[in-house]
């Protein structure tokens, strides 16, 4: 597969036999950006706000949040851009904003820090909301919700900055909302997040951790984190279903999506996109081109019976190593 990867750009994200998957980017800066529109992304799946955070010495301002996401869409334009609201706390620390605790990453992390400082909140959706005017093409997803209330509080505040937006004579449209499953708590209410949130994007590496409860930043248990372990795959085939039983098209935008074992199962479940690192788009594509779905779904409904990760990742491999 190598040697073509340079022709790809250009061509569909397919599968041999027809199945379209839509292939987005994950950025933090602006300089992943040229890249990825060189690899020919359809726009971006998660746009980690804090990265700009993290880079500076205090919370950036409303005016200079406003310029930073009109950078980000304005590149993609008219590609949709979605922007994770400050997902802080766990392992992205602010030096300027401490979080101290024993636990952090049970603790006060994402949605929960922005829903206690709305402060913070309403700057960013309305520095994102600001810079989409004129391109529409800005989406907004929630991390780290565990609850339909969060969600719901979270709109709410987002409505009130749209509605004063347009009376401070912005001419902007309300954007979509979207709510990222890496929460497990969010898996058993999956039905009626779908039913609520006009998109839904599954963060798997949150999500594994949380699941396998193994911290995915500790290398002494690194060996039992695995993003292809049989409760993981089960909770992301769910995931899809009910979401699409409600007709909401569903991402993930974790690592699993950049890995091309990940990508085949999770078009073999139907994911609609998959957002990842620009530097594994093309290797993901090409894989995609090279199969097709109706195998995916064979492969799929081999491995989900299986008892162990290991036994899982060797399968995937010699099926990817088939097909070169
Ligand atoms: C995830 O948890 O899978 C995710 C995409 O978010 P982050 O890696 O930024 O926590
Ligand atoms: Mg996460």
């Amino acid at each position: 597969l190598a040697h073509s990867l340079d022709h790809l750009a250009e061509l569909p994200a397919e599968t041999a036999d027809g199945h379209r998957v839509h292939l987005l980017v994950n950025t933090g800066l602006m300089a992943d950006v040229t890249r990825s529109l060189e690899r020919g992304a359809e726009g971006v799946g998660l746009f980690r706000t804090e990265v700009p955070f993290l880079l500076r010495d205090r919370f950036p301002s409303e005016e200079e949040q406003r310029e930073i996401y009109r950078e980000q869409l304005e590149a993609f334009a008219p590609m949709p851009v979605t922007m994770r609201t400050l997902d802080v706390g766990g392992d992205k620390a602010l030096a300027y904003f401490p979080i101290e605790e024993t636990n952090p990453f049970l603790g006060w992390r994402g949605i929960r820090v922005t829903l206690d400082h709305p402060e913070i909140f309403l700057a960013q959706v309305r520095a994102m909301m600001k810079a989409s005017q004129g391109l529409n093409n800005l989406r907004i997803m929630l991390p780290m919700i565990s609850g339909l209330n969060e969600l719901e509080a979270a709109r709410k505040l987002i409505e009130r900055a749209y509605r004063e937006l347009l009376e401070e004579d912005y001419e902007i449209e309300m954007p979509p909302l979207g709510v990222m499953v890496e929460v497990p708590s969010a898996i058993y209410q999956i039905r009626e997040l779908a039913e609520r949130a006009d998109f839904i994007s599954v963060g798997s590496n949150d999500l594994t951790q949380y699941l396998l409860a193994v911290d995915r930043n500790n290398s002494r248990v690194a060996n039992i984190y695995h993003a292809l372990h049989p409760a993981v795959l089960r909770a992301l085939q769910e995931i899809v279903s009910t979401a699409h039983a409600e007709g909401t098209r569903v991402g993930i935008c974790g690592e699993l999506a950049g890995e091309p074992g990940g990508a085949l199962l999770l078009v073999a479940m139907g994911y609609d996109m998959l957002s990842m690192n620009a530097t594994n788009l093309p290797r993901v594509k090409a894989t995609l081109r090279a199969v097709r779905q109706a195998d995916t779904k064979l492969l799929l409904q081999q491995v989900i019976q299986m008892d162990c990760a290991e036994e899982i990742e060797h399968t995937v491999g010699a099926f990817l190593h088939k097909i070169g």
